[in-house]
């Protein structure tokens, strides 16, 4: 699947629509999701044009894949769900239910957000 850079994530990379803001670097960006799921549920996206997670695995340098896990990690420091556990989702395609075709990875905690539900 080609990259759409009119997806929304993009149009945030650009600054061209704002977001919630929690984390940022040369390589990744990290933001509230905009319909929380959880008492914590931020966005942690590379800021390269990667659709999905495999895309990003396959076609992304190593520094990018470094600095998106390494960044991944202080974000679960700085929102404080390291000690008390946390779910991290990325919704791939369409049978992965994925809306936004910019790579993503959703962080959820804050509370105990139940088994792994797939219906
Ligand atoms: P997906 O279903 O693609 O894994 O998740 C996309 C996520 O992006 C959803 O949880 C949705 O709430 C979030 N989202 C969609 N549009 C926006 C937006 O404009 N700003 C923010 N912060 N989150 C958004």
């Amino acid at each position: 699947m080609a990259y759409d850079d009119q997806n929304i994530f993009a149009k945030i990379l650009r600054e061209e629509i704002p977001c919630k803001k929690v984390y940022e670097d040369d390589y990744v960006l990290a933001f509230e999701d905009i319909d929380p799921k959880a008492p914590v549920h931020i966005l942690v996206i590379p800021k390269g044009a990667y659709v999905s997670i495999d895309d990003f695995g396959i076609n992304a340098p190593a520094d990018e894949i470094v600095a998106f896990y390494k960044a991944l990690a202080l974000i679960v420091k700085e929102q404080g769900v390291e000690q008390d556990g946390f779910r991290c989702i990325a919704n791939t395609g369409v049978h992965g239910g994925q809306e936004v075709p910019h790579f993503h990875m959703h962080v959820l905690g804050g509370k105990a957000i139940g088994p792994m539900v797939v219906s």
